[in-house]
This record gives structure tokens, C-alpha cells and sequence, in this order.
């Protein structure tokens, strides 16, 4: 029998659980072709997550795995831990808030064994606000004129991988990661359907929108260096404005004289150097800072315990398959 595994990321979501526990008892029952685990990451909650965790374990532990880290990394590295402990044949991710619906996972599981490697869901009618909506949309055209690997819109992480994939996501060890861009490089055979997202059962968001414009720029830096080339580009054109404009004034200097210092002028050109050379300082500045995170070559996580068990090491985890 092939396994699936289902990968739940959680940060404070102990409100979450009887949600959670209705969903996978539907996938268990509606799904009996398929040998399931449900592996859950505790990003580091300081709620009673954890012991929800260890109590579903403790009920039903065929079923249920759990990852406890070290501390509160980030959905993105709470995924790639996940992807290292799974122990399925493919993965599907979901948010444990459980906005991403159990029904249209029969249908991952059809196209899956049609032989696509990656289906995604992508969102059809959201419930978000009207301004997260909308900025989603342009960050997504905006990403898609940088590059040249093609990018689906509204798909978040609730999708289901081949284990081809999870092998190849592996490889990937970089710390500021932004998966989506992730699944799209990679490559291999896709399938896209659609789903319909719920509203948020129990609990908060946990997206501040400090985090979700990490998250923008980072998918950004992390895709494409075009902005690197942007400051370049736009030194030339400024370099260019301001040659033109010497020309204008030695010839207007030459005809007419020059009656007033040209006070307004000075400033408003050291004014806009200034605002351009800023950009491009700090342009490359985000780039140099994600050299220097990465080139410490620091593991994404630290694992505390996996199902209760401390000093549980990635080779030992591996070993046990
Ligand atoms: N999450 C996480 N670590 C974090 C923040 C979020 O593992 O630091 C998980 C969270 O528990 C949930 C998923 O990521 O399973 C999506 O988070 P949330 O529902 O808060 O985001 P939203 O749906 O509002 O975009
Ligand atoms: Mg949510």
C-alpha cells in the first residue's frame, strides 16, 4: 500500500485541534486505499500545542507523528523539516488551521497516480480582505517579469509532491527560502486544480505584515538577481539624464548668460543622486545580507524531539525507515 504523508506546520494553534481531528479522521476514512501519516511540526508554540501534539500520538500513533523545534523558525523552515522526517510516498501540505479543505484530496490523489509529481491547488474565490487580495496579485505579476520560470498565482503551499520532489526539495538547504518559488524551480510534472478557501476555524493568523513582506522580498531575492541589474540600469539612465542636461545648460549658458545661481538646480540634482545611489546601496545591501546568512552555513532548525524522543538525529530518523 503506497503511504501519504500529510505535513501540518503549526505555531500556536492549540485552538486548531478539534478542527484538525475531524479533518484527518474524514481523510482516514474517505481514503482507505492509502496508508496514512499525519506529521505534525511544532514551530516553537508557546501555547499547549505541544502537548495536543503528544496527545494525538499518544491516542492513535500508527498514524500520527510529531516534530517538536527548537524554537519558533517560520512555516518555510518548519516545511523543510518536515520534508526531512516524512516518510511517505508523497506529501501533501496543509495549514493545521485547516483553511486548506480535505476534499479535494482525493482528487491530488487521482492525478498523482496518473503520474503528475507536483499538484498544486490554487485558490479560487477568496475569502481574504480586499487589500491582501489585491497585493498578492501584484507581487505575482511583478515576480513573473523577472524570470523566466513560471510562477502560479493564488497557489500557496497546499499541494500534493511526488517523493521525487521531496528528494529534490531536499537538496535545497537554504535558510531564507521562499518555497513557492521552490516547487515552480524544481520543475517536473504538474498538475494545477482548484479548491476553495475556508475561513480560518479557530485561532489568529499568524502573518503579521511585517513577516508577509519578508516573505514578498524574499521570493524575489531569492528567484532572480534582476534587481541587481536594476540599479545598474537605472545608473545608466540617470547618468544619461544628467548629460543631457549639461549640454542644455552650457548651451542656455552660452546664449542667454547665466543670471541667477543655479541654487534650485544643484539641489534638486544632488537631491536625486542621492535617492538613486541609496537605492542601489541598498539593493545589493539585501543581496550581501542573504550571502552572508547563507554562507554560514548554519542547519535551517534544530530539532528538540521527534514523538516525545530527545537527541533524535536526522541519520537516526533515517535509519528507522
Ligand atoms: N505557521 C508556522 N510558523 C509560523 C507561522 C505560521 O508553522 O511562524 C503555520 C501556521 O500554524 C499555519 C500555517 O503556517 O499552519 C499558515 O499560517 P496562518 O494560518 O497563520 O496564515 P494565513 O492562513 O493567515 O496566511
Ligand atoms: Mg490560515
Amino acid at each position: 500500500m503506497k503511504k501519504v504523508t500529510i505535513l501540518l506546520p503549526a505555531y500556536n494553534e492549540e485552538a486548531s485541534f478539534p478542527v484538525l481531528e475531524q479533518c484527518m479522521q474524514r481523510v482516514l476514512k474517505e481514503n482507505p486505499g492509502y496508508d496514512w501519516e499525519f506529521l505534525m511540526v511544532n514551530d516553537g508554540s508557546a501555547d499547549n500545542t505541544l502537548q495536543q501534539m503528544a496527545r494525538l500520538r499518544q491516542e492513535d500513533p500508527a498514524h500520527w507523528n510529531y516534530i517538536n523545534l527548537s524554537r519558533n523558525y517560520g512555516k518555510e523552515l518548519a516545511m523543510m523539516a518536515g520534508f526531512d522526517y516524512a516518510t511517505g510516498d508523497a506529501l501533501i501540505i496543509m495549514d493545521f488551521d485547516m483553511q486548506h479543505p480535505v476534499d479535494v484530496i482525493p482528487e491530488m490523489l487521482k492525478w498523482w497516480e496518473e503520474g503528475y509529481d507536483d499538484v498544486y491547488a490554487t485558490r479560487q474565490g477568496s475569502t481574504e480582505k480586499w487589500f491582501k487580495r489585491k497585493t498578492s496579485q501584484w507581487y505575482y505579476k511583478v515576480l513573473q517579469m523577472f524570470t523566466r520560470v513560471p510562477i502560479q498565482q493564488n497557489t500557496g503551499d497546499f499541494r500534493l509532491l511526488d517523493r521525487s520532489c521531496i528528494e529534490a526539495l531536499r537538496q535545497m538547504r537554504e535558510v531564507e527560502r521562499n518555497t513557492k518559488g521552490m516547487y515552480s524551480w524544481i520543475g517536473f510534472r504538474k498538475k494545477g486544480i482548484y479548491y476553495q478557501q475556508q475561513e480560518r476555524q479557530a485561532g489568529a493568523s499568524k502573518w503579521s505584515n511585517r513577516a508577509l513582506l519578508n516573505l514578498a522580498l524574499n521570493g524575489i531575492m531569492a528567484y532572480t538577481t534582476a534587481p541587481l541589474r536594476l540599479a545598474s540600469i537605472l545608473g545608466v539612465l540617470i547618468s544619461f539624464c544628467a548629460f543631457l542636461y549639461l549640454i542644455y545648460i552650457i548651451v542656455v549658458t552660452n546664449l542667454y548668460g547665466e543670471p541667477v545661481a543655479g541654487y534650485p538646480t544643484i539641489m534638486v540634482t544632488v537631491l536625486f543622486l542621492g535617492g538613486a545611489q541609496l537605492i542601489c546601496i541598498g539593493v545589493i545591501g539585501e543581496y550581501l545580507a542573504r550571502v552572508f546568512n547563507e554562507s554560514k552555513r548554519r542547519p535551517g532548525y534544530f530539532v528538540s524531539s521527534y514523538n516525545g524522543e530527545r537527541n533524535v538525529k536526522r541519520e537516526d530518523h533515517e535509519k528507522q525507515d
